[in-house]
C-alpha cells in the first residue's frame, strides 16, 4: 500500500495540475483567436498575395494582439504578404516613446514611428471641456492614409474587435439615428486605401486575456485626458450587463450584423417599397407579414410556432 502523500507533495501536485490546466486554457484561447482572425480574413478577402499590410499600433492590448496573431498566421498563410507596424506618436504628455520601438525591434518586425504633434493642434483648436476626439481622429486618419502611401502599404489594418463593432452600432442608433457599425473591410473616403479589421470576430475579453498571457507592454490609453469615451463606456457597461444576465445575447446581436433583411427594415433606399405591387404569384421564399417569433424558446418550438402561424393564416383566409 502506498504511503499517503506528504503535504508538500500534495501542494506540488496541485500546483502542477493548475499549471497544466492554465496551459490547456491558454492554448485553447490561442487556437480560437487564430481561427477567428483567419476566418474573418477569408470571409472578407482581407489580405491577398503580395499585400503589404500596415498594422496600426496604438500600444493598446488590441493592436498588440492583432500584430501578434497576424505574424503567426502569416507563417501558415497560403499567400505571402508583408507586415509593417506603424505607430503614430501624437506627442501626448508622458507618452512613453521608447516602449513600442523596443518591443518591435526585439520582435524583428519592420516598423515606422511617425511623430506628429496632433495633441497641441487639438488643444489649440478645441475649447477646454469640449470633446477633442473627432478632430483628433480626423487628423490621425489623414496621417495614416499619407503614411500608407509613403510606405507602399496596400492594406491598413486596424485593431477594432467584435465589441467595438457592436458598441458602434448602438452608439449610432442611440445618438445618430442611423443603423451603422464598423465594417471589417472598407475603402477609405479618399478612395485610395483598403482598411481592414482582422479582429472583427474576436471578443474583447479574449484579447484582454491574450494580452495578459503574452505580457504585452501596454501603453495607457488615457494620456490625452479626453472625456470623450463616456458614451462608449456607457454602452460598454450596458453590453456587459446584458452578457451577464442573458448569456449568448452579444453573440446573437453580432450574428445579426451579417444577416440583414432590408425588406423588413424601413430604408426605401435599400428596398423598393414604393414600387411594390402584388404579382399574384406565390413565392415560397417571399416575405411574410408576421414573422415567427425568434425568441420562442418555450412552448411550441420554432417549427411549432410556424405551424400555428400557418393555421391562423389559413383560418383567416377561409
Ligand atoms: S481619446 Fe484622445 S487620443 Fe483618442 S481620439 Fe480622443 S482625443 Fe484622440
Amino acid at each position: 500500500m502506498n504511503a499517503p502523500a506528504r503535504p508538500e507533495e500534495t501542494r506540488a501536485a496541485l500546483t502542477a495540475r493548475h499549471a497544466d490546466k492554465a496551459a490547456f486554457e491558454n492554448n485553447k484561447l490561442g487556437k480560437r483567436l487564430h481561427r477567428l482572425v483567419g476566418q474573418a480574413i477569408v470571409d472578407f478577402n482581407m489580405i491577398g498575395e503580395g499585400d503589404r499590410v500596415m498594422v496600426c499600433m496604438s500600444g493598446g492590448k488590441d493592436s498588440y494582439a492583432m500584430l501578434d496573431i497576424l505574424l503567426t498566421l502569416r507563417q501558415r498563410a497560403p499567400v505571402s504578404f508583408e507586415i509593417i507596424a506603424v505607430n503614430l506618436d501624437q506627442k501626448q504628455p508622458n507618452f512613453p516613446a521608447e516602449i513600442l520601438p523596443d518591443y518591435l525591434s526585439k520582435l524583428g518586425v519592420p516598423f515606422h514611428i511617425e511623430e506628429q504633434d496632433t495633441y497641441s493642434i487639438v488643444k489649440r483648436l478645441i475649447p477646454e471641456g469640449k470633446t477633442t476626439c473627432s478632430l483628433c481622429s480626423r487628423l490621425r486618419r489623414g496621417i495614416l492614409y499619407r503614411l500608407a502611401d509613403d510606405l507602399g502599404a496596400t492594406r491598413i489594418a486596424l485593431g477594432h474587435h467584435r465589441d467595438d463593432i457592436l458598441e458602434t452600432v448602438f452608439l449610432n442608433m442611440f445618438y445618430g439615428g442611423i443603423l451603422k457599425g464598423m465594417p471589417p473591410k472598407l475603402m477609405s473616403d479618399d478612395g485610395k486605401h483598403i482598411v481592414i479589421r482582422p479582429l472583427a470576430y474576436v471578443a474583447e475579453e479574449d484579447l484582454a486575456r491574450w494580452a495578459a498571457i503574452k505580457q504585452f507592454p501596454i501603453i495607457p490609453c488615457d494620456l490625452c485626458g479626453s472625456q470623450q469615451n463616456l458614451k462608449r463606456n456607457e454602452v460598454k457597461a450596458m453590453m456587459r450587463d446584458w452578457d451577464k444576465r442573458f448569456p449568448g445575447r452579444i453573440d446573437s446581436m453580432f450574428r445579426a450584423l451579417s444577416h440583414v433583411v432590408p425588406s423588413h427594415l424601413m430604408d426605401p433606399a435599400l428596398h423598393a417599397f414604393a414600387g411594390l405591387e402584388a404579382t399574384g404569384q406565390p413565392d415560397p421564399a417571399g416575405d411574410i407579414a408576421f414573422d415567427d417569433e425568434p425568441c420562442a424558446t418555450t412552448g411550441p418550438g420554432v417549427e411549432g410556432v410556424a405551424d400555428i402561424v400557418q393555421v391562423v393564416r389559413l383560418h383567416k383566409v377561409s
